[in-house]
């Protein structure tokens, strides 16, 4: 049995990186980046008016109440042509530059016009309501680095340095296959001792957010199909994602399968709970996932180690869950012999503190409980966490 940590290292070594492929931004979320985004203008690229009002010149304005002359307008795409000149004033909209000249904008609830005069009613201080050139960002300036995960957050920073397309890395082509003799699809009417294949459309959508995911018809427990499905998968797929028949019953065929042929299993017993029975292997450079078929095992097991395959072969900067840290409400209790990751709820208390709210775990087969969890809390082997303490936690995302 080997510890989670070790587990990861082992995948991340094996993980070969994809190479990049340029694809248009628009589709671009979820990917990560093979190159770094750099502006290539100034932002703003002019002085810009934050306001509608009148730009002035503050020397202008410092005895305010004054008049000044109205000489022309500014709007956004269209500028003043001249310069401005002292006792001038040049009538602006939000958006649009500041005439040459100009060192302030007043705004318009502070102004009052008349027969082509305006009075300014109050002083400016040099620059207000100014958005200065260059100010956000420099031509130049590195905006996003190689390797980081698009976000619907970064688009307009990209788009806006004229990125209508991006260079990312290839996302791996993933197969998912449950087994087990038990397994119907979601839309029959299992039979007394028949299950409904949950795993293989809960792994579909986490997988997609990753890689192109397919889900391949499941197969019994029967070590001939078994072997045929595992073995076509391997030539078709970087990444095949098994559940079920990983645990030592007689129908337990993933290991006995993946001995059959011929793949290097790197490890087949992580000190985890849930997941402990999860089989890493790889056959012709398809790494493979043996996860259990509890589907709460499955879906940490995924979120803990396929995740990190897939997010590594993208070249990702951070390939695993969002560490963090809350604080325990009610006693969680530990296993004696593994480390574990339990499905919880999280809130934030009147104090603004993070707290484990809740634990979503009650045995690896309760997605019921699962499906209001959004972290995994870590309970180290054999030390219960109790009230108060603080925990580490992996945000589910
Ligand atoms: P196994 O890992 O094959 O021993 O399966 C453990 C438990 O998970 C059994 O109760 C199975 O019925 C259940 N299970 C296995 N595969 C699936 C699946 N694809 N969807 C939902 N539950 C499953
Ligand atoms: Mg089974």
């Amino acid at each position: 049995m080997i510890s989670i940590s070790e587990a990861l290292k082992i995948i991340k070594r094996e993980t070969r990186p994809l190479l990049p492929e340029t694809i248009d931004l628009v589709n671009s979320i979820g990917r990560v980046l093979a190159q770094e985004i750099r502006a290539d203008m100034d932002l703003p690229p002019f002085d810009r008016s934050q306001m509608d009002g009148f730009a002035v010149k503050t020397s202008d304005v410092k005895n305010a109440p004054v008049r000044l002359k109205i000489v022309g307008e500014s709007i956004a795409g269209r500028g003043f042509d001249g310069k401005l000149n002292s006792g001038e004033a040049v009538r602006i909209m939000t958006g649009a530059p500041v005439p040459e000249g100009a060192d302030a904008v007043q705004k318009v609830e502070l102004t009052e016009e008349k027969d082509g005069f305006i009075k300014i009613a109050e002083r400016t201080q040099v620059r207000q309501n100014i958005n200065v050139f260059a100010s956000e960002v420099e031509k130049g300036e590195q905006i996003f680095e190689s390797e980081e995960i698009i976000t619907e957050n970064m688009i307009a920073a990209i788009a806006s340095f004229g990125y209508a397309k991006v260079e990312v890395f290839k996302r791996p082509k993933a197969a998912i296959l449950s087994t087990g003799s038990e397994i119907v699809d979601i839309c029959a009417i299992p039979l007394k001792d028949q299950i409904r294949n949950s795993n293989s459309i809960m792994l579909k959508v986490f997988a997609d957010r990753f890689a192109d995911a397919e889900v391949l018809p499941s197969v019994k427990d029967d070590i001939k199909c078994l072997q045929n499905a595992i073995e076509k998968a391997a030539k078709n797929f970087d990444v095949l994602i098994t559940t079920g028949g990983v645990s030592i019953g007689d129908y337990d065929l993933t290991k006995p399968v993946l001995r059959r042929l011929g793949a290097q299993i790197f490890f087949e017993k992580v000190s985890l709970k849930p997941g402990k029975p999860t089989v890493f292997a790889k056959l012709n450079n398809c790494l493979i996932f043996g996860l259990p078929g509890n589907p709460v095992s499955s879906a940490v097991t995924f979120y803990l180690f396929v995740r990190t395959a897939l997010l590594k072969m993208q070249s990702a900067k951070s390939c695993e869950l969002k560490p963090s840290f809350a604080v325990v409400s009610e006693k969680i209790k530990a296993a004696q012999e593994r480390d574990s990751f339990l499905p919880a709820s999280l809130a934030t208390d009147k104090k603004g503190k993070l707290i484990i709210e809740s634990l979503r775990f009650n045995g690896s087969s309760n997605f019921i409980a699962f499906a209001r969890a959004d972290a995994l809390v870590f309970v180290p082997q054999g030390k219960n966490l109790e009230s108060g303490d603080v925990a580490e936690i992996l945000f589910l995302q």
